[in-house]
C-alpha cells in the first residue's frame, strides 16, 4: 500500500498531490506493509463540539477517564463509550475495507457491503486509494453531543525524518522506532479503553508511557499554576505541548498531558492526526462476509427450488404421457373388438 510520506494518508492513484497535506507525491510516497499478517491501521483525526461553549474540542487520543477538558472555557465533559465505540468501528472499517485487505473490484464481498451499509458507503470504501483518501463520520447530535471525525488507510511516520516507522506490538504496549534517527516511543491503551476487542495499539501523543507526565502545582497564592518535575519537583518552564521534556535538574524525560498543557497555560489544544492499530475483520468486513453467504444461501435455494420444479414438470410429461399411450391402447382394443365383432356377425 502507497502513503503520503507528509502525512501518512493512503495514496489517491488518480492524484499528483495528497489531498490532505498537499504535499506533492512525486517521490513523497513509500510502499509499507501492515505490521502483522492479520492487522491494519487507521491515520485518524477528529473533534467533538463542546456542550457548553460550541468549541471544536480536539480528539488527540484515547481519554483515561471518560472526560474530556474544552481549552476553550475550561469545562470538563464526559465522553462516552458508546462514542467511541462508533468511531473506533469506523476507523477499523476503513482501514480494513480499503487498506491492505482491500477486496478485488469485481469480489462478491462489495455486493455485500452495499446490501449491508448502501450503495454510497461501499461506493465510498471503494474509491479510496483512488480518487479519495479518507472517510469522515460525523455524528448530528448522539446524547447531546456532536462529533466530526476522519480516517484513512495509513501508516506512521517519523516527525523528524519523514520515513516510515518501525512498529513493534508487545503484551500490553506498543513501541515504534525510527531506522533513520533512532527516535523511539512506547504508547499503551488506557484500561478503560480496551473494550473494543480488535484494537490492539494506538500511537498519540496522549498515550505515551515511556516519559512521565508532570505534575501541576498551585502556587502559594493558591491561583496560579506551576509545572514541576514528576521526580524531583523542580520547576519546569516553557514546557511545550506534544513533546518530550528533559527535566533540567535530574535530567528525566517528561511530557504535559493536554489537560494540564490547556489549564496551565490557557492555550487551546490542536486538532493532530494520530494512529489505531486493530487485529483481525472489522464489523464491515464481518457484516459483509455474512450477506455474501445469504447471498450464496438465497442463490443456493433458488436452484434447487428450480431442479425440484424441473423434476416435477418431467414426472407430470412422464404422466401425461402414459395415460396419452393407454388411451390409445384402449381405442385401438376397441377398434379390434368392433372390427372382430363385425367380421363375426356378418358371416
Ligand atoms: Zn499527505
Ligand atoms: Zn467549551
Ligand atoms: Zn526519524
Ligand atoms: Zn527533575
Amino acid at each position: 500500500m502507497e502513503i503520503c510520506l507528509t502525512c501518512g494518508t493512503i495514496k489517491k492513484s488518480s492524484d499528483t498531490q495528497c489531498s490532505v497535506c498537499e504535499t506533492p507525491y512525486e517521490e513523497n510516497t513509500a510502499d509499507v506493509s501492515p505490521p502483522g499478517d492479520d492487522l491494519c491501521i487507521a491515520r485518524f483525526n477528529g473533534h467533538f463540539e463542546c456542550r457548553s461553549c460550541g468549541h471544536g474540542v480536539a480528539l488527540n487520543g484515547l481519554d483515561k477517564d471518560g472526560n474530556i477538558l474544552c481549552g476553550k472555557c475550561g469545562i470538563e465533559q464526559a465522553f462516552n463509550w458508546d462514542n467511541w465505540d462508533s468511531i473506533l468501528t469506523h476507523a477499523h472499517n476503513t482501514a480494513d475495507f480499503a487498506g491492505w485487505n482491500k477486496p478485488q473490484a469485481n469480489s462478491p464481498l462489495w455486493k455485500g457491503l452495499a446490501e449491508e451499509m448502501g450503495e454510497d458507503t461501499a461506493e465510498m470504501f471503494k474509491r479510496i486509494g483512488d480518487s479519495r483518501s479518507i472517510l469522515s463520520l460525523s455524528d448530528g447530535a448522539f446524547r447531546g453531543l456532536s462529533y466530526e471525525v476522519e480516517a484513512s488507510p495509513g501508516y506512521p511516520i517519523c516527525e523528524q525524518c519523514k520515513k516510515p516507522l518501525t512498529i513493534k506490538i508487545e503484551k500490553s504496549s506498543l513501541k515504534t522506532a525510527c531506522s533513520e534517527c533512532s527516535l523511539a516511543a512506547t504508547y499503551e491503551i488506557p484500561s478503560n479503553r480496551k473494550a473494543y476487542s480488535p484494537l490492539e495499539g494506538i500511537i498519540s501523543f496522549e498515550n505515551r508511557t515511556d516519559a512521565l507526565e508532570v505534575k501541576q502545582e498551585s502556587s502559594k497564592g493558591g491561583a496560579a499554576l506551576a509545572i514541576t518535575c514528576p521526580q524531583c519537583g523542580g520547576a519546569l518552564e516553557n514546557i511545550k505541548a506534544g513533546t518530550i521534556t528533559k527535566c533540567p535538574y535530574c535530567y528525566t524525560s517528561c511530557h504535559i498531558p493536554s489537560r494540564i498543557f490547556q489549564k496551565t497555560t490557557g492555550k487551546v489544544n490542536k486538532e493532530a492526526p494520530w494512529w489505531l492499530v486493530f487485529r483481525g475483520p472489522s464489523k464491515a468486513r464481518s457484516k459483509s462476509n455474512s450477506r455474501v453467504e445469504i447471498i450464496k444461501h438465497k442463490k443456493a435455494l433458488e436452484k434447487q427450488k428450480m431442479l425440484e420444479d424441473m423434476e416435477q414438470a418431467e414426472k407430470e410429461e412422464a404422466y401425461r404421457r402414459k395415460a396419452n399411450n393407454r388411451i390409445i391402447l384402449i381405442v385401438a382394443l376397441i377398434f379390434i373388438v368392433t372390427l372382430t365383432a363385425a367380421f363375426v356377425l356378418n358371416r
